[in-house]
């Protein structure tokens, strides 16, 4: 069978791996990092750094179609490795969503609701976009953000050198406060076909800016519910995306605001894994190696809850339950520390 290479040895990495295994699919991990937990299970590991130019081009030369969970490779390695390899999702979706202040633009331009935002590159620009968007914000770091890192919360416009300083120097974005109810998801794919199937949108509870629990159904209107998948598929149409991403979005009273989207598989689509037939990681794959998407529906309600840094001393209990467990094989446990998830089925639907 064919070689997906994936970039990225983490635990998205190795869900997908498990997946395409499964397809009879042989993966190629590529990953900086040592002790990859994707390293266990993929058939192939090059353990190197992006700008091993001699790594990039065996692992370019080694498989069939290149994917990635995670959105930060540099743009150098992706100059070099799609002359070897198509890369999906395209460049485009990655160029897209590595930038928050791209990314804002890209949906705003698409007549999409987002926070009021502002590039801030110095003090001036943020007392400037302070005082057009208001307290309060929060400055982001416009490239590397994740689980709530490289984010500082503006309350008051005092608080402000304190939040620039937490920048250390990264370009960075200012995004007024969006009084939202509630946050969900919607986890959608995309075929080289250009055929669009979203999984039912999850409900997403976050602590310390990590998420905590995606819950399924998520509270929503059915008219809600058809405008997250409406806006989850006009965002993959307009990146001619192939592949499964994952849309964040605010729910408040004037409708649904998009705060993010992420090129890949996502946390709060763990779910699927036990709700449907077929999980986000196989619709992933599916999609990568030009086979045709596979039924999104949900046939039970569940509740994922991510196992993070020492949840992971309560496994011997629940094991004992009928929680669904997937633990990531990771070696150190460490706070904050994405170890594993449960998926909890609620009832069948
Ligand atoms: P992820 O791990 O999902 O990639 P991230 O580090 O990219 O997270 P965001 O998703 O931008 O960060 O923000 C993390 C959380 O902070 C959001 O899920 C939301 O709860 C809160 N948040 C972010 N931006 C805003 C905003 N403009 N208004 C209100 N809350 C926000
Ligand atoms: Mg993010
Ligand atoms: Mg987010």
């Amino acid at each position: 069978g064919a070689t997906i290479g994936i970039l990225g040895g983490g635990q998205l990495g190795r869900m997908l791996a498990v997946a395409a295994s499964r397809l009879g699919l042989k993966t190629h991990i590529f990953e900086p990092g040592a002790n990859a937990p994707a390293g266990d299970v993929a058939h192939r590991v090059t353990t190197a750094a992006y700008d091993d130019v001699a790594a990039l081009t065996a692992f370019g030369n080694a498989v069939d179609v290149i994917t990635y969970e995670f959105e930060n490779i540099p743009t150098s390695a992706l100059d070099l490795l799609e002359k070897l390899a198509p890369i999906h999702p395209g460049r485009q979706a990655l160029a897209t969503s590595q930038d928050r202040l791209t990314e804002k633009t890209f949906l705003q331009d698409l007549g999409l609701q987002t926070a009021p935002f502002a590039d801030v590159g110095n003090a001036e620009e943020l007392d400037a976009a302070l005082a057009a968007i208001g307290t309060p914000a929060i400055l982001k770091t416009r490239r590397m953000g994740y689980d709530g890192k490289g984010q500082a919360r503006i309350m008051t416009p005092e608080d402000a050198a304190t939040a620039l300083a937490d920048m250390a120097g990264a370009p960075a974005i200012l995004e007024g406060f969006v009084n939202f109810s509630h946050e969900v998801s919607v986890i959608g794919a995309r075929g080289p076909d250009g055929s669009v199937a979203c999984y039912d949108p999850g409900e997403n509870v976050h602590e310390a800016g990590i998420l905590r629990t995606t819950t399924v159904p998520a509270k929503l209107t059915p008219g809600q519910r058809t405008d997250a998948v409406l806006i989850a598929a006009r965002i993959l149409n307009a990146l001619d995306y192939v592949g499964v991403m994952g849309v964040e979005l605010f729910v408040t009273p004037q409708g649904l605001i998009v705060n993010e989207i992420a090129p890949r598989v996502h946390n709060s689509g763990h779910w699927t894994q036990n709700g449907c037939t077929i999980c986000q990681f196989e619709q992933h794959i599916r999609a990568v190696a030009g086979w045709p998407l596979g039924d999104g529906s949900r046939h039970a309600d569940v509740v994922m809850e991510n196992l993070i840094g020492d949840d992971m001393d309560r496994v011997p209990e629940l094991a004992k339950t009928d929680a669904a467990i997937h633990l990531y094989g990771k070696a150190e446990v460490k706070a904050g520390r994405k170890m594993g998830h449960v998926n909890r089925i609620v009832k069948p639907a």
